[in-house]
C-alpha cells in the first residue's frame, strides 16, 4: 500500500493558474508562488463580493484517537466527490503547523486519494503565513520588552506581562523562560512564556479579521501587559500596529491549491482546536462562499470543541449560517472510546464499539442544539468489518440521523458520491435553523458553564482562586460580551483525557482565564491543558528525511 506521500509526489497537479480558471478566476487575481500555490487577491474579493453565497458544510468529528480521525480526508474526499457530480464545489481548509507534522499526528493535508497536493509545501513552510504570525507576534513582545528598557513610560509591571513569544513547534522547555539575563544593556530580567504559533492570538485575530482596517484594529486592542495600579496596556500603547500590520499584509490572503482531482481548496489560517478557536479563517470562507455553490470547511478535533468554538465563536462573529454539518466517525476511535488500547484497534470488537457508540451519540445530540442537520458518515478503513458497520449504520438510522459510508480515502471522490448525495439531499429537505448556543449577555461564568453542562455533559464547573479573580477582572474592563474560548483535550468531553466515551459525574476545573481582547473572546483553560506542547519520545521527525536528489520522504 502506498504511503500519503507517495500517493501525493505520484499525482499529475495542474498548473494553480488552471485551476484557478475553472472558477472563472484570471491570472490576475492571483498571486502565484510558484506553480502550483497561489494566493487570492484583495482586488479578487472586491470583483465577487456581491454574489450570492453557496452552502455552507462543516466537516467535524467524535472525539478522536491520538492518530486523527479523517476530518481533512473526509473533507478533501467530499470536495472531490461534488466535482465528479459537476457541483462547483471549494474546500476551506486550515493551514498546518510544524508542531504535529514533527510529533505525533503528521501532516494536515488528508489522506491516501483525499489529499490537497503539494502535501510537502502545504505541510512545512507553505506560502510563510506562520512565519509571518510568529514575525507579528515576537516584533510585539520585543516592542513591549524594549518599552520597559527605554524608561518605562507606560509604568508597565514587569510582573504582570501577559504577551508571551511563540514558534511554531512542540518545543517543551520554552513553556517557561528567563529573559534579559546579563547586564543592564540586556533588558529587565523577568520569567516569560513562549506558545506555539497555532496558539497565539495573531493567528486567531489573522482568522477572524475581515480587512486591513479590521486587522489593525484588533491588534490594537490586544492586551500584553498591566501597569503597576493594574490598567491593561495594549499593543497600540507600545506603537507596534503599523509593523504588525504590515508584516501580516500578505498572510491576510488566502491561499489556493488543489485536491488529486484538481478541486479547489482555500487554505488558509490554522489555529489549534484544543488550546485555541480551531477555525481557518473567516476571509477564506467568506471567499470560498462567494466562489462556489458549496464550501466544505473543517474544524479541529472532535466537536465538543472544533464545531463549538465554529458555531459559538466563528459563525457569530462573522455572520455565517452553517447549512449542514458532517459528522465523522471511525470504527477505531469508537473502540478506542470503548476501552481498547491503540494498538489493538484493528481488530473486530463488537463489544468495544458498543460501548464507545455512546461518544457518537452524545456528538450528534449536541450538534443539534445548533439547529444545523447533522449526516453522519463512517471514514472506512480496512481493517472495518461487516458486522461493525452494520452496527454504527443501524444505531444512527434508529436515531432519525441521515448516514453515510465514505470510502474517500482509498477511492478519491467516487468513494465520497454518496455522502455528497446525502448532504445535498439534506440541504434540499432540512432546513437549517443555526442558532449559537448561549447569548452574548450571559456573564462568563454562565457562559463557561452553559458548554460544560450542554455540551460536555458535566455536573458544574469549578475555579481555582485565579480564575475567579481573572473573571471578575475581565468582567470589570467590559468584556463580559464576549464569547468563551474554551481550551480543553480534545480526546474527552471531560477536563481529564482519561475518560473517554460519555462521561458522567464529573466536574470542568478552571484553572485560569485570560481575555483576547483583538480576536474577541474570553480564554479559559482546563484541567491541565498546555498552549505549548511537548514531543513524544518517537516523534515523527525521526522518520522524515531528504533524499540526495531532493525527495522529501517520511511526511504523513
Ligand atoms: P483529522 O483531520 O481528523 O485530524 P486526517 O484526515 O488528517 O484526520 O487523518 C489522519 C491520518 O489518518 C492521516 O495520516 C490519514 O492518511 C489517515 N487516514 C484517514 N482516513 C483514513 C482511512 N480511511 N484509512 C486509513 N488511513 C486513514
Ligand atoms: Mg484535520
Amino acid at each position: 500500500m502506498k504511503t500519503d506521500i507517495e500517493i501525493a509526489q505520484e499525482a499529475e497537479m495542474m498548473p494553480i493558474k488552471n485551476v484557478a480558471e475553472q472558477l472563472g478566476i484570471t491570472e490576475d487575481d492571483i498571486e502565484l508562488y510558484g506553480k502550483y500555490k497561489a494566493k487570492i487577491s484583495n482586488e479578487y474579493y472586491e470583483k465577487i463580493k456581491d454574489n450570492e453565497d453557496g452552502k455552507l458544510i462543516l466537516v467535524t468529528a467524535i472525539n478522536p484517537t491520538p492518530a486523527g480521525e479523517g476530518k481533512t480526508t473526509v473533507t478533501v474526499g467530499l470536495g472531490e466527490a461534488f466535482g465528479q457530480l459537476n457541483k462547483k464545489a471549494v474546500i476551506a481548509l486550515r493551514e498546518p503547523s510544524l508542531g504535529p507534522c514533527f510529533g505525533i499526528k503528521g501532516g494536515a493535508a488528508g489522506g491516501g486519494y483525499a489529499q490537497v497536493v503539494p502535501m510537502e509545501d502545504m505541510n512545512l513552510h507553505f506560502t510563510g503565513d506562520f512565519h509571518a504570525i510568529t514575525s507579528a507576534n515576537n516584533l510585539l513582545a520585543a516592542m513591549l520588552d524594549n518599552s520597559i528598557q527605554q524608561g518605562n513610560v507606560l509604568n508597565i509591571d514587569p510582573n504582570q506581562v501577559v504577551w508571551k513569544r511563540c514558534v511554531d513547534m512542540n518545543d517543551r522547555v520554552l513553556r517557561n523562560v528567563v529573559v534579559g539575563l546579563g547586564r543592564k544593556v540586556d533588558g529587565t530580567v523577568r520569567e516569560d512564556h513562549f506558545v506555539i504559533t497555532v496558539a497565539s492570538e495573531i493567528m486567531a485575530i489573522l482568522c477572524l479579521a475581515t480587512s486591513y482596517a479590521d486587522l489593525k484594529e484588533r491588534l490594537g486592542k490586544v492586551i500584553v501587559a498591566y501597569t503597576y495600579d493594574g490598567q491593561p496596556v495594549t499593543a497600540k500603547d507600545v506603537k507596534a500596529v503599523g509593523a504588525m500590520a504590515a508584516l501580516l499584509k500578505d498572510a491576510m490572503k488566502p491561499n489556493i491549491i488543489q485536491t488529486l482531482e484538481h478541486t479547489p481548496a482555500l487554505v488558509h489560517g490554522g489555529p489549534f482546536a484544543n488550546i485555541a478557536h480551531g477555525c481557518n479563517s473567516v476571509k477564506a470562507t467568506k471567499t470560498a462562499l462567494k466562489m462556489a455553490d458549496y464550501v466544505i470547511t473543517e474544524a479541529g478535533f472532535g466537536a465538543d470543541l472544533g464545531a463549538e468554538k465554529f458555531m459559538d465563536i466563528k459563525c457569530r462573529k462573522a455572520g455565517l449560517k452553517p447549512d449542514c454539518v458532517v459528522l465523522v466517525a471511525t470504527v477505531r476511535a469508537l473502540k478506542y472510546n470503548g476501552g481498547v488500547p491503540k494498538d489493538q484497534l484493528s481488530e473486530e470488537n463488537l463489544d468495544a464499539l458498543k460501548k464507545g457508540i455512546v461518544n457518537l451519540e452524545k456528538h450528534i445530540e449536541n450538534l443539534q442544539l445548533f439547529g444545523v442537520p447533522v449526516v453522519v458518515t463512517l471514514n472506512q478503513f480496512i481493517t472495518d468489518t461487516e458486522a461493525e458497520y452494520e452496527y454504527i449504520k443501524n444505531f444512527c438510522e434508529e436515531r432519525g440521523c441521515e448516514f453515510a459510508l465514505a470510502e474517500v480515502w482509498a477511492k478519491g471522490g467516487e468513494g465520497g458520491k454518496a455522502l455528497a448525495e446525502k448532504v445535498i439531499e439534506t440541504i434540499e429537505n432540512k432546513p437549517s435553523n443555526y442558532a449559537p448556543l448561549y447569548p452574548d449577555d450571559m456573564s462568563i461564568k454562565e457562559k463557561i458553564e452553559t458548554i460544560a453542562t450542554k455540551i460536555y455533559g458535566a455536573d458544574g464547573v469549578t475555579y481555582s482562586p485565579e480564575a475567579e479573580k481573572a473573571i471578575a477582572n475581565i468582567e470589570k474592563m467590559g468584556y463580559k460580551e464576549y464569547p468563551v474560548c474554551m481550551a480543553k483535550n480534545q480526546f474527552s468531553f471531560s477536563d481529564d483525557k482519561t475518560k473517554l466515551g460519555r462521561p458522567t459525574g464529573f466536574k470542568i476545573n478552571i484553572r485560569d482565564v485570560y481575555v483576547s481582547a483583538g480576536a474577541g473572546f474570553v480564554v479559559a483553560l482546563t484541567g491541565s491543558i498546555m498552549t505549548m506542547p511537548g514531543l513524544s519520545k518517537s516523534p515523527a521527525a525521526f522518520g522524515i528525511d531528504l533524499t540526495d536528489d531532493g525527495k522529501i520522504t517520511g511526511l504523513f
